[in-house]
């Protein structure tokens, strides 16, 4: 048996397969030659990204209510105005990587949901949770780095409260049917300071604070969307890829 095994490597290494003599190159595919992009340092957006907040105005943004976002835009950081609503990009996006970085406050108030409470609303209706959840006890499909109430992060990775944080997020966008039913659901990948979190998990539908979620049909590209929570918890750094 052994013998056998060595002799199919040795021939499959000389490029002899049932008998054939075959060439190496028959298997290289030479196109299509993949774009170039300059990757960025330190976090910093790829040549190809779409900057969302690079830390001067929220030009990208508008209110969730409509009229211009009323978030604060201070020394280069993106902070929520508790009750001016949550804010959503101008422009529409589907697949995607996403780049965000996220600070709840230093200064630790209130408890479970109510401690650093934003969410990066995917197409303006899937969550993932943006919580303070270092020493902060909560349901565990609702604490930071879940899809909200579906599912469970894989660890929590959070740091300390007053410390900037980073999701990497990775997006496919559900497609649906003529008939409006879902034929393949959305996927997402969550990556929290490096850590995965979210590992290529369906989302199930529309976040539901109340009851299941289901989905309901939307366009392939919608807004992406960031939640006031009424706690003034900050960004810096968006950036995403469309794919
Ligand atoms: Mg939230």
């Amino acid at each position: 048996m052994k013998k056998v095994y060595l002799s199919a490597i040795l021939l499959a290494v000389c490029g002899i397969v049932n008998g054939q003599k075959i060439d190496p190159v028959a298997t290289e595919l030479w196109e299509p030659v993949p774009p170039v992009v300059t990757p960025g340092e330190n976090g910093a957006p790829p040549s190809d990204a779409i900057v969302l907040f690079d830390g001067k105005n929220l030009d990208m943004w508008e209110s969730e209510r409509g009229g211009p976002a009323r978030w604060e835009v201070k020394d280069g950081i993106l902070t929520i105005v508790p009750g001016s609503g949550g804010i959503k990009t101008k422009k529409t996006f589907g697949d995607c990587q996403l780049h965000i970085e996220w600070r709840s406050p230093e200064k630790v108030e209130g408890d479970g949901q109510n401690r650093g409470n934003s969410g990066v609303f995917l197409q303006g209706r899937y969550e993932i949770q943006v919580l303070d959840c270092y020493n902060n006890k909560t349901y565990s499909n609702g604490q930071t780095g879940s899809v909200y109430k579906q599912h469970i992060p894989l660890v929590n990775a959070c740091r300390k409260p007053g410390e900037w944080q980073t999701y990497d997020i990775i997006y496919t966008a559900p497609r649906f049917g003529e008939s409006g039913r879902v034929v393949i659901p959305a996927y997402v990948t969550v990556i929290h300071n490096g850590v995965l979190i979210q590992n290529h998990v369906p989302i199930w539908g529309t976040i539901q604070f109340i009851g299941l979620p289901k989905y309901q049909v939307h366009n392939l590209k919608e807004p992406l969307l960031l939640q006031d929570h009424n706690c003034p918890v900050s960004f810096r750094n968006i950036w995403i890829r469309e794919l």
